[in-house]
This record gives C-alpha cells, sequence and structure tokens, in this order.
C-alpha cells in the first residue's frame, strides 16, 4: 500500500528500504524492461504518484520513454523528445531536477498527447547521470497541484542513482548508443573554445582525472558510510593544511589565499549536510558524494553569474579529492612527459597547483571560465589556457599530439602535417611580436603624430600590481576588489583588508595611481551572510553598489580600510554600478563620514582624494550635466554598459558576438559621454574588456579616449597600436564611420588599420 506523503518525507529508514527493494528487483531474472516496469511501479506506490516514468537517452540525443506506470502503455517507445525539449527535455539538457505543482503552465511543458497525461497537474523529474553524462530522466506526476518537499526530490535523484546501474549495464539500450563515436578518439579535429589565459603552445594530451568509477550505489549499514566519509574528509582537510604548510607557498599570496579558501569549502557545512543526507537514504559514501556533486554541478552551471560557477570547480575539485581516497583511481597514474597539456572537465586551483612545475605547457578544460581562479593561477604559471571546449574529453585520448592557440580559444587535437607547419610559423611570430613589445616596454604610448595615450592596467590581486612595471603602464585603473575578497576563507575584517590594500600601494611608485572600486558583487554570490540566493537575474538584481547602500556597514568598513592603507598616498575611489546622482551622493557621504572618523581619531589620512564614478548603466549617460560636477573621475565600464545598452547577458554564450560593441550606436554614446566629460574638465578614462583588444582601442582612440585601462597582457600590443596609429587622421575617419546605418564598423575598421599599417 502506498504511503501518505507527509509519513514519507524524511523517512531515511523508509528511503533505504525502497532502494533495497529496487536493488533486488533490478537484480532479479526476466528481460530488463520487464524489471524497468517492476521498478517504475514501485517507485510510483512508495512516492504516492500515480505516474512514474523512465526515459532513456538514445543515440542523436533523443530521450525516449522506456516505462511507465500510470501513463498510456502505447506511448512506451512512442513517446520521443529531443535533449531541451517539453520538461523531461529540460531536465536532460541541463542535468537538473524539476518539481512543479503546476506543470502545465511551465513554459517548457510540452504534452504529449499519446501518454494521456493531460490530467496530471504536479511533476518532479530528475536526470539520470553516470561520470557526468545524462543517460535518461526519471519522472513522477501526480493528478492533483502539489508540492514535492525536498527529501522527495532527494529520494527520486538517490533512485536515479541506482537506474543509471541498469541504463548502463547495455540491457536495454546497445553500450555504443550512450558513448561517444569512436571515429572521433582517431581524425584530426579542431575545437573553439574560450580564452583563459594567452600563449600558444604544442605538446602532449594528460588526462587530469582518470576516471573514477562507482560501482557500489547501494550501501547495507549507513554508520560504516558516515565513518568513511568522515575519514575521508579528515584526510582532505589535513592534506590542505600540510599544503598551506609548504614552505614556497609561504610568500606566494594569492595560490596561498585560495588553498585557504580550499579549505573553507571543506568545511562547507551545507554541502556535508547533504552528503550525509544522501548516506541517510541508503547511498555508499562515494555515491553520495557523486550524487551531491552532481547536483552541484546541474544547479551552479546554470547560473548566470560566473563567480558562482567558478565555485563549481572548487566542488568539482573537493569532490574528486574525497573520491581518489574513498575509492581510489581505477586507472594506473599517467605518466607526465615534458610538454603536457592537461585536460579536464573542470579544474580546481589546487589541483592545478599538484602538478610539478615546469611539467605543464598548457590546459584545455571542457568547462570552466575565463575568470576563475585557476586561470588566475594559470596566467600567474603563464600556461596557455583555453575553457568552455565542449566535447573535448570525448575527442582525446591519453598522449594525444596537441595544439593550443588561446590567443585565439583554438584547439587542435591529432593535427595533420599542413596544421602543425602553419602553427610553427604562428609561434614564430608571435616570439618575434612578444620580443617588440618588450622592447618599446619603456617607451610611452605615443601616436604617429605626437598624442599620448595613458595606458593602466586592470588588476584585482596584490601580485597584479607588480605587473605594472613588468608591462610599462602608467597606474592601474580598475582594482576589483572584490576578487581579493574571494580567495578568502573568510569576509576579511578591515585589518585584513587595509593589509591587501597596503600591499597594493607598497607594490607601485607614488606617482602612478591605483583606482580602488568598491565591492562589486551580486547576489549573494561570494558571502551568504550578506545577500541571499537565487535570484532569477542577478546582473539586475541586487549588487555592487545596490548592497554596499542597503549594508552600509560593509562599505564603511571597505572604505576605512582603504583610507588606512592610504594614510600619507593618493587614494582614488571609485563606485560601481551607479544608477543615477542619488546614490553616488549617498556613497559619498559614507566616505566623507569616514574621512571624518579618521580625523576625529587623529589617524593619518591619504595625502589625496579622488573620488570617481563607474557609469555601467545607461540611465547614468543622462545625468551627467549634475552627476560631473560632483565627481573626479569618470570611468566607463563597457563590458556591463554594453550588456546593458543591447539588452544582451554578457554572460550568455548563445548570444555572445550578437551585437558589437563596434557599432555606431554603441561607438556614438561612448563618443558623447566622452565629450560631455571633457566640456566639464572631468577625466574620463574606459576599463572594459574592449579597451584590450587592439581593433577596438583604435576605434576608442579615434573617437578621442586618451585614457584606457586593460589586463596586463594587452598593454604591449595597445601600445604597440597606438605607436603606429596617426589619431588625427583617424579621428576624422571614425566621425563619418558613426553616421552609418549598419550594426557593425569592425570590417571597415580593420580595412582602414590594414591600409595605414597600423600594428593590430
Ligand atoms: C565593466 O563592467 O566593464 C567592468 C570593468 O566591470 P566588471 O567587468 O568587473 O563588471
Ligand atoms: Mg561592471
Amino acid at each position: 500500500m502506498a504511503q501518505d506523503a507527509s509519513t514519507w518525507a524524511g523517512s531515511w529508514a523508509g528511503s533505504r528500504a525502497l532502494l533495497r527493494r529496487l536493488r533486488d528487483l533490478m537484480a532479479g531474472s526476466g528481460a530488463a524492461e520487464q524489471r524497468l516496469h517492476k521498478i517504475v511501479t514501485l517507485i510510483a506506490a512508495n512516492l504516492v504518484a500515480e505516474v512514474c516514468s523512465v526515459y532513456v537517452r538514445r543515440a542523436g540525443d533523443v530521450l525516449e520513454l522506456f516505462a511507465t506506470e500510470g501513463l498510456s502503455q502505447d506511448a512506451v517507445h512512442r513517446t520521443r523528445l529531443q535533449l531541451g525539449e517539453g520538461l523531461v527535455g529540460d531536465i536532460a539538457a541541463h542535468a537538473r531536477p524539476l518539481a512543479l505543482a503546476d506543470a502545465q503552465s511551465h513554459p517548457q511543458f510540452a504534452l504529449r498527447t499519446e501518454t494521456g497525461e493531460e490530467i496530471y497537474s504536479s511533476f518532479m523529474g530528475v536526470p539520470i547521470v553516470r561520470d557526468g553524462r545524462v543517460l535518461g530522466v526519471l519522472a513522477v506526476q501526480n493528478r492533483t497541484p502539489r508540492t514535492y518537499a525536498d527529501e522527495e526530490l532527494e529520494t527520486l535523484e538517490t533512485i536515479a542513482m541506482l537506474l543509471a546501474e541498469i541504463v548502463t549495464s547495455g540491457e536495454l539500450v546497445a553500450p555504443g548508443e550512450l558513448h561517444a563515436d569512436a571515429n572521433l578518439l582517431a581524425t584530426p579535429s579542431r575545437l573553439e573554445g574560450v580564452r583563459a589565459s594567452p600563449g600558444l603552445t604544442m605538446g602532449t594530451a594528460l588526462l587530469h582525472q582518470p576516471k573514477i568509477m562507482i560501482t557500489n550505489v547501494l550501501a547495507d549499514d549507513p554508520e560504516i558510510e558516515q565513518s568513511r566519509i568522515d575519514e575521508a574528509l579528515s584526510q582532505v582537510q589535513s592534506a590542505l593544511d600540510t599544503a598551506l604548510e609548504r614552505p614556497d607557498l609561504a610568500g606566494a599570496g594569492e595560490h596561498r589565499d585560495i588553498l585557504e579558501m580550499f579549505r573553507m569549502f571543506a568545511q562547507d557545512r551545507g554541502w556535508i549536510k547533504r552528503i550525509n543526507e544522501a548516506i541517510q537514504t541508503g547511498l555508499t559514501a562515494e555515491a553520495a558524494v557523486q550524487m551531491v556533486q552532481d547536483d552541484t554541478r546541474a544547479r551552479l552551471s546554470q547560473a548566470s553569474d560566473r563567480y558562482l560557477r567558478e565555485r563549481l570547480l572548487d566542488f568539482e575539485d573537493l569532490t574528486n579529492q574525497m573520491l581518489t581516497r574513498l575509492v581510489g583511481s581505477n586507472q594506473a597514474p599517467a605518466p607526465i612527459g615534458e610538454n603536457a597539456i592537461l585536460v579536464a572537465r573542470g579544474l580546481g586551483p589546487s589541483e592545478l597547483l599538484s602538478y610539478r612545475a615546469g611539467l605543464l605547457s598548457g590546459i584545455i578544460l571542457e568547462e570552466g571560465s575565463a575568470t576563475a581562479h585557476i586561470a588566475i593561477v594559470a596566467r600567474a604559471l603563464d600556461l596557455a589556457m583555453v575553457v568552455q571546449v565542449p566535447g573535448i574529453l570525448d575527442r582525446v585520448s591519453h598522449g594525444d599530439d596537441v595544439l593550443i592557440d588561446a590567443d585565439e580559444g583554438h584547439v587542435f587535437l591529432r593535427p595533420a602535417d599542413d596544421i602543425l607547419e602553419s602553427f610553427n610559423a604562428a609561434m614564430m611570430v608571435r616570439d618575434d611580436r612578444q620580443r617588440a613589445y618588450a622592447a618599446i616596454k619603456n617607451l610611452p604610448a605615443i601616436s604617429q603624430d605626437g598624442t599620448e595615450v595613458r595606458l593602466m592596467i586592470n588588476a584585482g590581486l596584490p601580485v597584479d600590481a607588480a605587473r605594472l612595471s613588468e608591462v610599462g603602464a602608467q597606474g592601474i585603473g580598475l582594482y576589483r576588489t572584490e576578487i581579493s575578497f574571494l580567495a578568502k576563507a573568510e569576509f576579511p575584517n578591515i585589518a585584513a583588508q587595509a593589509e591587501i590594500y597596503s600591499q597594493v600601494f607598497d607594490s607601485t611608485d607614488d606617482d602612478q595611481p591605483i583606482v580602488f572600486r568598491t565591492l562589486d558583487i551580486g547576489g549573494d554570490k561570494l558571502f551568504p551572510s550578506i545577500a541571499d540566493a537565487g535570484e532569477e537575474n542577478p546582473a539586475m538584481g541586487w549588487r555592487s553598489l545596490r548592497i554596499s547602500l542597503d549594508r552600509p556597514a560593509v562599505l564603511r568598513q571597505q572604505l576605512r580600510a582603504l583610507i588606512l592603507a592610504a594614510a600619507g598616498r593618493n587614494l582614488h575611489v571609485m563606485f560601481p554600478m551607479l544608477t543615477d546622482v542619488g546614490e553616488f551622493s549617498a556613497a559619498r557621504s559614507l566616505l566623507e563620514r569616514e574621512l571624518e572618523r579618521a580625523k576625529h581619531l587623529g589617524t593619518p589620512r591619504p595625502k589625496t582624494i579622488k573620488v570617481g564614478a563607474m557609469l555601467e548603466i545607461p540611465a547614468l549617460a543622462w545625468s551627467l550635466s549634475s552627476l560631473l560636477p560632483k565627481i573626479d573621475f569618470l570611468s566607463i565600464g563597457s563590458n556591463d554598459l554594453a550588456q546593458f545598452f543591447f539588452a544582451a547577458d554578457r554572460n550568455n554564450p548563445r548570444i555572445d558576438g550578437r551585437y558589437d560593441a563596434l557599432s555606431p550606436t554603441f561607438l556614438s554614446l561612448l563618443a558623447s559621454l566622452r565629450e560631455q566629460a571633457e566640456d566639464q574638465a572631468v577625466p574620463i578614462n574606459i576599463c572594459g574588456e574592449i579597451a584590450g583588444r587592439t581593433l577596438e582601442a583604435m576605434a576608442l582612440v579615434g573617437i578621442g579616449y586618451r585614457s584606457l585601462s586593460m589586463s596586463a597582457g594587452s598593454v604591449g600590443p595597445i601600445k604597440s597600436m597606438i605607436r603606429s596609429t596617426d589619431i588625427a587622421k583617424l579621428s576624422s575617419f571614425t566621425e563619418e564611420l558613426l553616421l552609418l546605418p549598419i550594426s557593425s564598423l569592425r570590417t571597415r575598421l580593420r580595412a582602414y588599420a590594414k591600409d595605414h599599417n597600423i600594428d593590430l
């Protein structure tokens, strides 16, 4: 008899009993499909659901109904959905569960009349996942609209973990359908990804994570599993403690910070609690760790916010370490040759740091993000890195020849001779270029017709400041304070913040401005203590200065730390994400209060203070007449400004490149901002990514910008571009271009550069 939902929820013993019965059914006799049918019937009864169905992924990314209790039996093998189609397709495409009281009003709902499902209101489905690959979907439905309890969802996820066994057994569909095409592993291929750390390199593929196979999913005794988890966790924690004591990390600021942060993840209560609960439902320690990771991956990989997605890599790293301790690696460790190119799905910074220095020459990640900590570490180690290369793990084998062009985001596997030849030539050209940039490092960025452009760098960690002199830039135009926060185990107090800012001051000359931008965090991405999770649209939500103004204590602490660190020096403070002048005034008055406080207490104050505004929200562009008289400088955050101007999420790969910052509309806006600032004699600068791209920077210089801030690696190429440009000529050309009724000026600007020998 079916149990009542309220007694089911939270009943771990019930969950374990159900899993045992399911396991017996799976191991029983009869054809796999018959057993599957018994399984769905049992699940439906236990979860008090009228429907329980299993969809299996087939070749061609189709999800086919294989067994159902409650839907029409005629629909079995007839109902087929494409990945992404309907609720089932959506679950599979995003590898994330869905629980809906009113499924039919969900925008993804796609009615299949042959199933007879129009009478069911509520729906709960979970992906069937193994080794990160979605193999199918398990779903239950109810007639009455009901809200499924979290425990029910967890139980369904646990069952799905078990069902993965029967799907991978080869009894339902041929194993070949579940795996990538073997041909993909033999032929040369070229893959595209996203640049994360520049460089061109060639080497041999080294698969980071020989797959850890979980063979034991169900446990007999949760207590034993619990102690296995505790043991593994304490081993991981003590390994981190030992790593932190490594003498070579003693002075290595950001590496150390990152490991510290890891220690925090290893102590994350939410994460540990979910693993413990999964054990209570009847899973083995390793299956519980894997299930929580699959779930975390599904939730975080959907986040439009990059910091959240980066946290995913940290958890992947931790999961791998836990699994290695729980079940060991099932494959012999791969021998590492010289020039290894590390290939992984995701990689955490501590994993990268565990490779012996000098052995790696590049990194390719199937997932990952260009702004993750691993990218910071890769850049610090001078390793070329490309991320978001879909399908790389299906195509690469250990020991394959690999070429990485991280400047363009290209990856070549098993390259043919002609590719190899042109790659060698490209490497030689790149080396020559680097030598040429080094040669002009100490020369100013002066154009052919004698106009100087100020080049500054964007930084986020104290060590970045050292790159100022290395690349020959004139200051830090944007110091993203939240990056240092990110690498800390805890929200840093005033003294800890002041220490970070002092280090930045100490590593630069007095005459080099450092523009400290106040915290630019979004939603709860970094600090759950400050904000809540789960905003629909975090880019336009409670972020950045909005948080700072609503939680003034946080901003005041930061300002106090900046004042302390800047004692006797020149302090530049900049407020991000301003929507109107009132927000600037409110933020500025907090700064004034902190300065008053310092005066009152007699603490040393900065020698000079300049306060700037970041223009990232179009509304502010219409407030300049009242804003400009209040500020000492204006900086254009073109990354956010373009996102809001074009209504195009800067993190959404689907619309990446759809609109061009080199459009007459966007450039006209930038030109008008520059004119208004200059009319009021307010210095203006651009610190978004476009300032560091040669063609875009050429256009910016053409429309009158004389101060650009960019990542350190861009300074050489931009300086070289400016030194080869006649700015007066370029300006009259761009002036005419802005009148053209076209969506991109890219081709024309490139042609101009070519005709005028501008070094791009
Ligand atoms: C910008 O939006 O252009 C900017 C520089 O800030 P961030 O990229 O940190 O949002
Ligand atoms: Mg911004």
